[in-house]
């Protein structure tokens, strides 16, 4: 099994009604990676500035995570700002900054390129394919993206979606993606552009699945120390691809089970900023929730 995540690195600035954090580490392949590296080994392919702390992401390689594919290039990392309101649900994003990401050019490491299982995190599109054409033969790939790029890179995206198997994208970025105010109907829409499975995160009130064949939600896990929700979505697909990177066949059985864990993953990380709360996260944490999960939905 080997899972490779390419996405953005960044020094992200938040504000919640729990307090604000400056220039902390993160990113959507930071966040995934954290996720996925309690199931399986993860290469993460990104860039960072020289002003990037790499320090701060030490604790990861002793999880099985490898940093080959992190290019450190001249100039400043990628820099997000974002606040949220009392509605952890809707964010304002304040600024974006591209800096290295504007002039990257991925190379994967000729080891990376036999990886099985492959998620192209929120990140400009043209690298998404970039890194996708540059892996033999990926039994599986997932997607994610946001408005920025929806509204930016369309065409690139929808060449994407025709090369994809999992697309999992928020609520509003379904609706938009699919020009269609009917949130259902909106995912089935986005099947015909390519991939065989959609997936719809709704943020604390969980996720749904659609696939040509089979229909699947669940609840998000009933979290109450909630401090700041940045990167649940990648958490989210780091344990869905993290569970799935171990798992043999791929059926709806096992894609139903690693949206319970990819739920699991990202109720633990909103309860710290950063990628702080993956420090102390322990394997039995994830198993209590995952069996707490059950309980919740049982009926
Ligand atoms: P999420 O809360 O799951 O949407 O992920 C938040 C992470 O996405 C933050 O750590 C940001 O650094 C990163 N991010 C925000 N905007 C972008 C963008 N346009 N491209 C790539 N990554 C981004």
């Amino acid at each position: 099994m080997s899972f490779l995540v390419v996405g953005s690195v960044a020094l992200d600035t938040v504000r919640t009604p729990f307090g604000e954090a400056v220039d902390v580490v993160g990113g959507s392949a930071l966040y995934c990676a954290a996720s996925a590296s309690y199931f399986t080994k993860v290469r993460v392919v990104g860039v960072v500035g020289e002003d990037f702390p790499l320090n701060e992401i030490d604790f990861l390689k002793t999880r099985g995570v490898d940093f080959q594919g992190l290019h450190v290039a001249c100039g400043d990392t990628f820099r997000w700002a974002g606040v949220y309101g009392h509605d952890f649900n809707t964010r304002e994003t304040l600024e974006t900054r591209l800096n290295v990401f504007a002039e990257f050019n991925p190379q994967l490491p000729d080891v990376y390129r036999d990886s099985r299982d492959l998620f192209l995190a929120n990140i400009d599109p043209a690298l998404q394919l970039n890194v996708l054409e540059q892996v033999k033969r990926p039994r599986l790939v997932a997607c994610d993206t946001m408005n920025f790029w929806i509204e930016r890179k369309r065409d690139l995206l929808n060449a994407l979606l025709k090369q994809i198997d999992v697309l999992i994208l928020n609520d509003a970025e379904v609706r938009e993606m699919a020009g269609s105010a009917d949130l259902i109907k909106a995912a089935k829409q986005i099947l015909d552009m390519g991939p065989r499975i959609v997936i719809v995160k709704k943020g604390e009130h969980g996720a749904f699945m659609v696939s040509k064949e089979s229909f699947f939600a669940l609840p998000a896990f009933p979290t109450e120390g909630v401090r700041d929700p940045t990167g649940a979505g990648d958490c989210f697909a780091g344990g869905f691809m993290g569970y799935l990177a171990q798992t043999e066949v791929l059926n709806d059985d096992a894609f139903r089970r690693a949206i319970v864990y990819g739920s699991v993953l990202a109720s633990f990380n909103i309860e710290a900023f950063s990628i702080r709360r993956f420090r102390s996260l322990t394997k039995d944490e994830i198993d209590g929730r995952v069996r707490a999960l059950r309980e919740v939905t049982r009926f």
